[in-house]
Formats: structure tokens, C-alpha cells, sequence
């Protein structure tokens, strides 16, 4: 991770955690880690657990990061893309067969075989550059999701060239794999900070619901408001969590058009998705940011399942109705809540 990606993720770590202290009573067994995974900084806090337990916590996202890499030559995702085809494991497998329906669903908004792209603008090594139309249009050739085949422990792609990222939905499958294992061992109450994806696992302690801040785009180390909720799982993806600034001048965002290989460029700062489920949270949180507001509504509309708070340039919170009177913006930030039936 780089320098500034740290000093960053620290500092949203840190003013999650005020956010969150403030507003819980101390000296009820909590257990705390924070570490590094996924390329960003992770936060977990678990009332009534051991050491053990933080272990396997730790554990199930670093097993799940390792395995899903795209820069580690030991990872099965590393295997398949350098290979064209390999053997994973029953989880990757999972993971993989889930979040290629949800490509489908959100009809390639989510495409997991963008990565290419991704790569070519510099996202995974931090070597920023602008593609020519021409090496772009080259790369969109091979980008279709519905040309990965995953039977069994076999995955592999129908064509040259292609490689796959979850980068869009690990830290939410991560999630659901930590909130199992919560489950699994009786506990009631934890708040997980998966690197801005927040897992609000049970009550608080007091019998009150978590507390998460969404973040300001223009300052991601303070919010523009916050959700009350329970049992619910919090992704945002924001323009502003990855980018770069072009010889051009221009602001170059991590989260890529499929259909045009180009950072998207439309009215949306940052798309929070507020689910039971990591997965279709995280899923969504990107595809939504892809689809613009409109289409984004129309899908709310269509399919439900989720709530969701989507900032705008022009200063409006658009927030569906399932979430609406658990979500605050903070005074002097200048949001404008407009309900989403
Ligand atoms: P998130 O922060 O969850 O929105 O995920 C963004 C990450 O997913 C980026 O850094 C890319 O690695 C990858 N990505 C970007 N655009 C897409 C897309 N349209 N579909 C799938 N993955 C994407
Ligand atoms: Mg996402």
C-alpha cells in the first residue's frame, strides 16, 4: 500500500472509530485488531471475544485476499489470469459463480473481466497513464463476463487474453465470510471495518443500533452523515477512494466503464449500498456508480433487496425510503436528502 493510501486509510479508520466510541459505553468486552488486508487498512471490534477469535477473523479475509490477488503469483486468481484457466478452492468458487450472476443482473455494469482496463490506466500498479482509443478498444475485445465458465473447481476463460479482478466485491464477500464465523461462534455484537466496507453485526451492546458515518467525497476523513442500522452490511464506492490526475488536467477515477474502458465520468461522488449481504452490497456499490442515478433508480425500483445513498456533485443525498429516516446528514455539509420511493 502506498504511503498516502495508508495515511488515509488510517485516518477514516480512526474517525470510524471516534464515530463509533462515541456513541457506545466502554468496558463491555470488547476485543479490537486493526490490520492490514485487501490493500487497505481493516478495523474489528467484537464484543465478548477472545483473542482465538480475532485470529480466525483475521485469518478468513487474509485467506480470502491471498486467493484472490491479482498481484500475488500464489493466488488461484493470479493462476487464472496468467493461465487462462485453473483449480480453486470451494469458496473461490462460490465467490466467483455469485458475483458472476450479479455481473448479469446488473447487465455488465459490473464486469469482473474488466481488470485488463483497469490494469492499462495504472489502478493495480500505481503507474498512472491515459490509454489511446485505439489500445483501449484493443483490451474491450476481451472484457465480457459471460465468457468466464466456472463448473466445479475449474475456472477458466473462452478467450485469449482475458483476466478477471474482484476487487469490487471482496471486501464485502470478506464481510459475509466474518459474519458467518460470528455466528457460528454465539456472538451478538460486533462492528467490523473492512476498509470502508462495514459490517454492523447485532446491536450495539446497549441494545442500540450502529452507528456508521458515510464519508464526505470532498474529505474522506470526515462524513457527511451517518446510518443507523443492524445486521446490515454498508459498502460505499467512491470516485474519490482511487484516482489520478491526468497531464490533461482531468480527474481519472478507479471505477471503469465496461462498455467504454473509461474512468466514469457522470454526476455521482459516491454510491453507498446498505444490504444483509457483503456481497450484493459491494456488487452493487460499484455497478450502481456505473449505471449513473437514473438507471441506478430503475434498478432500485426493479429489484429491491437493498437501500441505498447516492451523492451527487450538485450537493443531494438521494436516499431510497427503507433507509431514509435511519440516515442523518450532518449539519453545515450542505447535503440536500432527497427521497427515493
Ligand atoms: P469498489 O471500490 O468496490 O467500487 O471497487 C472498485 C474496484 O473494482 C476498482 O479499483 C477496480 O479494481 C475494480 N473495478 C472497477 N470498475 C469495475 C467494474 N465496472 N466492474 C468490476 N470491477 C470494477
Ligand atoms: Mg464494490
Amino acid at each position: 500500500m502506498s504511503k498516502y493510501k495508508k495515511i488515509v486509510a488510517v485516518l477514516l479508520c480512526f474517525c470510524a472509530a471516534v464515530l463509533m466510541l462515541s456513541s457506545c459505553k466502554p468496558g463491555n468486552g470488547k476485543a479490537s485488531r486493526g490490520f492490514e488486508a485487501m490493500d487497505t487498512y481493516m478495523n474489528i471490534d467484537v464484543y465478548g471475544a477472545d483473542e482465538a477469535l480475532l485470529d480466525k477473523l483475521q485469518a478468513s479475509i487474509e485467506g480470502l485476499d491471498g486467493r484472490l490477488s491479482v498481484t500475488s503469483p500464489d493466488s488461484e486468481i493470479y493462476a487464472l489470469n496468467k493461465n487462462g484457466s485453473a483449480k480453486i478452492s470451494a469458496s473461490t468458487a462460490d465467490l466467483v459463480r455469485q458475483t458472476l450472476t450479479l455481473c448479469a443482473d446488473t447487465d455488465g455494469a459490473l464486469d469482473v473481466t474488466v481488470q485488463p482496463v483497469v490494469e492499462e490506466w495504472g489502478f493495480i500498479s500505481g503507474d498512472y497513464q491515459i490509454p489511446t482509443e485505439e489500445r483501449l478498444k484493443g483490451l474491450l475485445d476481451s472484457v465480457d463476463y459471460r465468457l468466464v465458465s466456472c463448473g466445479g473447481s475449474d475456472i477458466s476463460f473462452e478467450k485469449k487474453g482475458m483476466k478477471a479482478g474482484f476487487g469490487a466485491v471482496a471486501k464485502g464477500y470478506a464481510a459475509d465470510e466474518a459474519v458467518k464465523l460470528l455466528k457460528d461462534n454465539n456472538l451478538e455484537s460486533a462492528i467490523l471495518n473492512l476498509g470502508g466496507t462495514v459490517a454492523a453485526y447485532g446491536e450495539k451492546p446497549d441494545g442500540s443500533k450502529w452507528k456508521i458515518g458515510i464519508a464526505d467525497p470532498e474529505n474522506s476523513a470526515s462524513y457527511i452523515g451517518y446510518v443507523s442500522c443492524s445486521n446490515k452490511i454498508v459498502a460505499t464506492s467512491g470516485s474519490y477512494e482511487r484516482y489520478f490526475k491526468g497531464d490533461d488536467g482531468k480527474i481519472y477515477s478507479h471505477i471503469i466503464d465496461p462498455e467504454t474502458g473509461r474512468p466514469v465520468d457522470n454526476d455521482i461522488l459516491s454510491v453507498t449500498i446498505i444490504s444483509e449481504s457483503g456481497l450484493l452490497s459491494d456488487a452493487l456499490s460499484t455497478a450502481l456508480f456505473v449505471m449513473g442515478r437514473e438507471e441506478a433508480e430503475k434498478y432500485y425500483s426493479k429489484n429491491g433487496g437493498f437501500d441505498f445513498i447516492i451523492l451527487t456533485k450538485d450537493k443531494k443525498a438521494y436516499v431510497t425510503k427503507g433507509i431514509s429516516d435511519n440516515f442523518t446528514v450532518s449539519e453545515g455539509k450542505g447535503y440536500e436528502k432527497v427521497l427515493v420511493e
